[in-house]
Parts: structure tokens; sequence; C-alpha cells
């Protein structure tokens, strides 16, 4: 079973499980999908990752916990996905020299900027130990580039 979010033309999200992805396209194409709130048959996918159940949860109803559960992770990964955002838009990406360049802004060789890049779990413990200022979090890479 995999679950989808869904979204009608009219804006409404809801849920909905299938069998696997074929049979999701096969009803959609029919129009077997239809919006709960409006009723209308032209939905789509919106734009996120789908659930997959696996093992003995199969086509179980999710209780309420584990649907607070799910929202509450969607919406750190929203929040992740904005944060991400602003980083790409407003620093400079320095790759693996992230570490290197941290420091060389926090000593004064390198000109004053706001940086992001990957740093190794070493590489974070010297900039500790040096007490360079950074913050760490889990990057989402937009698939655009
Ligand atoms: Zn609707």
């Amino acid at each position: 079973m995999i679950l989808y979010q869904l979204l009608c033309h009219k804006g409404h999200d809801f849920e909905a499980w299938f069998r696997d992805s074929g049979t999701y396209d096969q009803q959609v194409v029919a129009g077997d999908v239809a919006c709960p709130f409006c009723g209308t048959s032209v939905v789509n996918k919106a734009p996120m990752a789908p659930h997959v159940a696996i093992g003995r949860g199969k086509g179980r109803k999710r209780s309420g916990a584990e649907e607070r559960a799910q929202q509450v992770a969607e919406n750190i990964l929203e929040a992740v996905d904005g944060i991400s955002r602003e980083v790409e838009e407003n620093c400079e990406f320095v790759g693996d020299e992230f570490a290197e360049e941290a420091k060389r802004i926090h000593y004064g060789e390198s000109e004053e900027r706001r940086i992001y890049g990957e740093a190794t779990d070493e590489e974070a413990e010297e900039l500790d130990d040096e007490g360079v200022e950074y913050i760490r979090f889990p990057f989402i890479r937009r698939r655009d580039g």
C-alpha cells in the first residue's frame, strides 16, 4: 500500500491509499479518485514524497498519535526546506571548503560574509574548539539545483 498526498484543482489537499503507483495512475485517469471536500475528480499528487506502508501496518488506519507525529514530521521538513532556501539565496556556497573558509573568516583572513557548505564531524569539532560560530542542520538540496 502506498499513501499519496493529493491536491484537487480547487486546492484541497487530502490523502488516499493505493495498492501501488500504477493503481494510482489508473484510478486518477479513470476519474475514480474524488476530492472528499468538493467531489471533483481533477486531482494530482501534491509535490512531496509518497509515504509507503511496510510490514504489519499494511492497510491499517493510522492512529491519532501517528497522524500527529506525521504532521509534526512534515512541519519540520517544511521548515527545514524553508531554511535551506533562505541559505541558498543569501549565502555563498563553499562546498567541502566550509570548515577552512569559516576559520579564515573567523580569523579575519577572508572577507566576512555568510557561507554554507559541508563539514565532516572532525571539522565541526575543530570549529567548536576554535570558537567559530556556525549552525548545523539537515540540508535539503532542491532537485532543480
Ligand atoms: Zn476539492
